[in-house]
């Protein structure tokens, strides 16, 4: 049964952080101030999480996708894969720093995950490191081998550009797509827990990303397929495509087809909006399925129909950083 939201879109897609533990302390993702961790017993146990994705699959839910924090770090995640394919989802998917990539691909493949998208913010070892606080850049390369060689298609790579910080790259990671079929996918920074390094002038825009890698050569507009966030583009003779995510200087609210689950069991219809809903704690105290059908068609009632974060990058202010909410 395909449900849809107050403004008519059919909600399909959930993604769920299955942990907000981190391998990584990306510079811009987690605020400087330490962040304290769900306790063990916070986290939804991988019962719940399957319970909850069989509901959601019931209201139409098809696209599911891991992340976190790490989701690699959770320690049943081939499991939890598995369990979530036998449910019926068809596009079962992973965000990830690749870290632990290389040693799960194959594992991850045979249970049913369906693709990956890996995250790289640069292609300069000490700069990976610095961004990432010691990250290895070597592990997500070899991340990206696995990947292609276990049959993840496409890869998708997301970088976050930051201006007087990796933007010098922008044209090597375009460039990239002449020689291999990846997705290279450019997110605008968000103020998302990470106030103290967020400045407007810091966000390059998905225009200028796009004015900058013109200068590569002709590049095609691709038509808009499904319904992701992502503007596609192509260079002539290109193997691969490029994205472009616009959460801030041109939101895709219109579309969004999203709910999020976060690592502590709250459904948060916005990522932009700290209206949730607990579905953990009545799961523990013993609540039937139409109970919890109840909560899950509630949180689809509520999406709002915008997020506003183009006038007011303030409303983001009192968000957790993107490792509890699940990026
Ligand atoms: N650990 C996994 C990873 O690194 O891909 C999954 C979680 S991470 C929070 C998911 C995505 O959120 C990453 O691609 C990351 O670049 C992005 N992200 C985190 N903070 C962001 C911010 N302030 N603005 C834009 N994207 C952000």
């Amino acid at each position: 049964m395909a449900m849809q939201d107050s403004y008519n879109r059919t909600i399909d897609y959930l993604r769920i952080s299955i942990t907000d533990k981190c391998n990584l302390k990306c510079v811009y993702c987690k605020p400087k101030a330490s962040l304290k961790h769900f306790s063990g017993s916070e986290v939804l146990t991988s019962e719940e999480i399957i319970r909850l994705v069989r509901i959601a699959h019931k209201y139409g839910v098809k696209k599911v996708r891991l992340t976190g924090g790490e989701p690699l770090m959770r320690k049943d995640v081939v499991q939890l894969i598995s369990s979530i394919k036998r449910i019926g989802i068809p596009d079962l998917s992973l965000t990830t720093n690749g870290i632990m990539l290389a040693d799960l691909a194959e594992d991850l493949k045979k249970a049913g995950l369906d693709r990956v998208n890996i995250s790289l913010d640069s292609m300069n070892a000490e700069r990976f490191k610095t961004i990432t606080n010691g990250g290895d850049l070597d592990r997500v390369l070899k991340a990206l081998d696995a990947a292609e060689k276990n049959g993840f298609s496409p890869v998708k790579i997301n970088i976050v550009p930051i201006r007087g910080f990796n933007d010098d790259e922008i044209i090597s990671f375009a460039s990239l797509t002449l020689s291999k079929d990846y997705h290279i996918r450019f997110i605008e920074f968000m103020p998302v827990g990470c106030n103290e390094i967020w400045e407007k002038g810091k966000c390059i825009s998905a225009a200028e990303v796009i004015e900058r890698i013109s200068t590569l050569g002709e590049l095609t507009h691709l038509e808009f397929k499904g319904k992701g966030p992502s503007r596609n583009y192509q260079l002539k003779g290109a193997r691969g495509i490029i994205g472009v995510i616009s959460p801030i200087t041109d939101h895709f609210c219109k579309f969004c087809n999203r709910l999020r689950l976060t690592a502590d069991g709250k459904i948060r219809p916005c990522l932009f909006s700290n209206v949730e809903i607990d579905v953990r704690t009545p799961m523990k105290n013993g609540a039937t399925d139409e109970e919890i059908d109840k909560l899950f068609c509630h949180a689809i009632e509520v999406k709002p129909e915008r997020h506003l974060l183009d006038k007011d990058t303030n409303s983001s202010k009192f968000l957790q950083a993107m490792s509890k909410i699940g990026g």
